[in-house]
């Protein structure tokens, strides 16, 4: 009982789920301690065991401050930072990640990832939400630590093949380069990548970065207790000095995206919502919310939509008030 009050005591109550039920199916051939929709004590301690060494995030979290893994429902983690999120999604047959945070974080997410007890070289593939170096700067390391293929979209591949965007990209003059990946596979939108029972849904979200991708798919628990989670990218209009959404002459057909990828990230299947960045939707206080009612609220993609319409609206009455 000493490790379940350690637990209860570390708002790890979720873990407790996995600490009480039998081993996953498959575990016994399995390397890693988790796995599937399961768990062990081995992992369970590991994860209390850094709650206690490291600091809360701050309330404007740095990009760079460690924190503790946690489990976000049944086989899915959040191993980022305080500040740029990365999940992992576990099975017996391989695991995939979403997001590589920054070159300078993904030593600290590839250490979350074997806190948890899982070995870094079964992630077959690695995702991302935007090209952009604060989530796809830390790609490269991963890649090297998993030998996984990265997937993306295809207006993300030559970003992520080069570790530069072009014009494209709102940001274009003022974001910094980041380390190239190697083998990138092009997923569509609305198709499916399936590993094991692992099944991630890629949806065209473009607007903030041409490559913009959101991610749903469904974890289940030991009880049988399936969630809906999707990773949402960035609805964030920001721009370098020169950039202007509304010229449809330079880039037509940008705004029209944008807003369909705000109609779209509204309707995603969304009983836990993750985004790019934590603090975008509290998330980390959500994972910490002592039930597992406590990580979602009813319509939070819907919410997190609105939030991006309001910006880019603003953004675009900013553009017509200084129009040339
Ligand atoms: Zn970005």
């Amino acid at each position: 009982m000493t490790l379940r009050a350690g637990l209860l005591a570390a708002s790890l109550l979720p873990l407790l789920g996995a600490c009480a039920s039998a081993p996953s199916p498959g575990s016994n051939s399995n390397t890693d301690s988790v796995a599937g929709a399961g768990s062990n004590l081995a992992a369970a301690a590991a994860v209390t065991a850094t709650t206690a060494a490291l600091a809360p995030c701050a309330a404007d979290p740095d990009w760079h401050q460690p924190t503790q893994p946690r489990r976000i429902h049944g086989n899915s983690w959040y191993v980022g930072t305080c500040g740029l999120s990365a999940v992992l999604i576990t099975s017996d047959e391989g695991h995939v990640l979403i997001d590589g945070a920054t070159e300078k974080a993904a030593p600290l997410i590839e250490a979350n990832i074997r806190k948890l007890g899982v070995d870094p070289r079964r992630i077959r593939y690695l995702l991302n939400s935007h090209e952009h170096n604060d989530h796809a700067g830390g790609l490269a390391h991963l890649q090297r630590a998993s030998g996984a293929t990265v997937v993306a979209r295809a207006p993300a591949v030559e970003a992520l093949k080069t570790g530069k965007t072009d014009r494209g990209d709102p940001q274009y003059l003022s974001v910094s380069p980041f380390p190239p990946v190697a083998a990138v596979q092009v997923i569509g939108d609305g198709e499916t990548l399936r590993l094991g029972p692992i099944a991630l849904t890629a949806h065209a979200t473009p607007g903030h970065t041409p490559g913009g991708t959101s991610w749903t798919w469904r974890a289940c628990d030991e009880a049988g207790v399936c969630r809906a989670i999707a990773y949402a990218d960035s609805l964030t209009p920001i721009s370098d000095e020169v950039y202007r959404y509304s010229d449809e002459t330079a880039h037509p057909g940008v705004v029209a995206a944008f807003r369909r990828s705000i109609e779209t990230v509204a309707a995603l299947p969304c009983d836990i919502l993750v985004t790019p960045h934590p603090n975008a939707s509290d998330l980390l206080a959500r994972l910490d919310a002592p039930s597992p009612q406590g990580k979602s609220g009813s319509n939070d993609c819907r919410a997190y939509a609105a939030t991006g319409a309001g910006k880019l609206e603003a953004r675009l009455a900013k553009e017509r008030a200084s129009a040339p």
